[in-house]
């Protein structure tokens, strides 16, 4: 099965993205970027098992100085970056990376005083200045505040009408090299986002993910579910999966990316009728930020204490840092995020408290059997 995709072709360093070129299968390393050892491993294990581009987190300019380093051990290997709220990081790791992705609905946690398109083209500068392409990456958990309020009950077409005024953006400064994504961890949202998006601007290309998709299988699962409905209409032109894993079975979101365009290629997909009507488990992939190493242990412990009600429609998420976790916790019925030290339990968008990494497992368990007997009597 071979579908032809419209998108304009642009370069990451020295790969072709978009067009006719290959769907470039991306990766994220969850090594501390400050560790140059871990994160030079990491970069290397990802790009042997096919990772076209490796993308790592950069907060703070120490980050950067590493990334100097970082850089010149991986040579040969696209690198992106991802800045999260402070996009002025952008100036001090551009110079060693091949792409930045920023999300527009970070920019104005700084600089309040300056206007988002200022904001776009100074982005645009540092990249051009620096032969990097950009991703405009928007997300359902942080969508920028204006266009939540002016799609007050729709929050799909707040992240498309976004993403599109960014790409308006980007051309107005005649800047083209760019890629998208609009991501979600429910792989509904996910395909109708893209879809949206692709019918409105089809020469765009597109980057995919589902996130927090989760620990294996059922994490590969929501991604599959997404990807090959997209995938088969054309639709994307680099992926990333995004699995809760241990540092060392990180390849395997690489291997995964790799069989679904494969299967899809083939026109091979998966059929799981019932999958979502039950107990939803979202877990971040980790990633530089993430507050312990316990995280990978904990997601899975929570999925091992919450098996007796697999039958009950809750969702749960596990998210690794206090950058994302409150917010993307904020719509699951109950929601973990992790500190150095302690674990924030919340029901909703309400804080319930701090735990250690051991005693959250029993509170969330009680939790979980109130909410279930809860439900029960309405
Ligand atoms: S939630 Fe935090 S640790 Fe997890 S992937 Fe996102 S930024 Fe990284």
């Amino acid at each position: 099965m071979s579908v032809s995709r419209r998108t304009r072709k642009i370069t990451i360093g020295r790969r072709s993205l978009g067009g006719d070129a290959p769907i470039v299968v991306q990766s994220m390393c969850a090594t501390k970027t400050r560790d140059i050892d871990a994160t030079v491993a990491q970069v290397h294990q990802l790009a042997a098992a096919g990772a076209g581009v490796v993308r790592i987190a950069v907060d703070h300019e120490k980050e950067a100085a590493a990334l100097e380093e970082i850089r010149r051990q991986t040579n040969g290997i696209e690198l992106s970056v991802d800045l999260q709220e402070n996009y002025r990081v952008a100036a001090a790791v551009a110079p060693w990376v091949d792409k930045i992705r920023y999300n527009p609905g970070h920019l104005h946690h700084i600089e309040r005083g300056k206007t988002i398109a200022d904001k776009v083209a100074w982005l645009a500068d540092v990249a051009r200045d620096n032969d990097c392409a950009i991703r405009i990456g928007v997300n359902c958990g942080s969508v920028a505040p204006e266009f939540l309020e002016r799609h007050p009950n729709d929050q799909l077409e707040a992240i498309v009408q976004s993403a599109l005024y960014h790409c308006a953006l980007m051309e107005r400064l005649d800047f083209d090299r760019f890629v998208v994504s609009l991501k979600d961890s429910d792989p509904e949202k996910v395909v109708a986002a893209n879809s949206r998006f692709a019918a409105a601007r089809p020469d765009v290309p597109l980057h995919l993910g589902v996130t927090e998709a989760g620990m294996p299988p059922e994490g590969i699962i929501k991604t599959r579910l997404a990807f090959e409905r997209l995938l088969a209409r054309g639709i994307g032109d680099t992926i990333r999966v995004s699995l809760t894993l241990p540092n060392e079975r990180k390849h395997e979101e690489v291997e995964v990316g790799h069989k679904i365009i494969e299967d899809v290629t083939q026109a091979r997909f998966i059929s799981v009728p019932n999958f979502g009507q039950g107990l939803n488990i979202i877990s971040c992939p980790s990633c530089s930020r993430v507050e312990n190493e316990r995280f990978v242990e904990l997601a899975q412990h929570v999925k091992e204490i919450t098996s007796y009600a697999a039958a009950h429609r809750i969702t749960i998420a596990v998210m690794g840092c206090r950058v994302n976790g409150p917010g993307e916790t904020d719509d699951a019925d109950l929601g973990l995020w992790c500190g150095p030290l302690t674990v924030n339990l919340k029901k909703k968008d309400v804080k319930v408290g701090s735990y250690s990494y051991t005693d959250v497992l029993p509170k969330l368990r009680e939790e979980l059997d109130r909410l279930i007997s809860e439900r029960s009597v309405r």
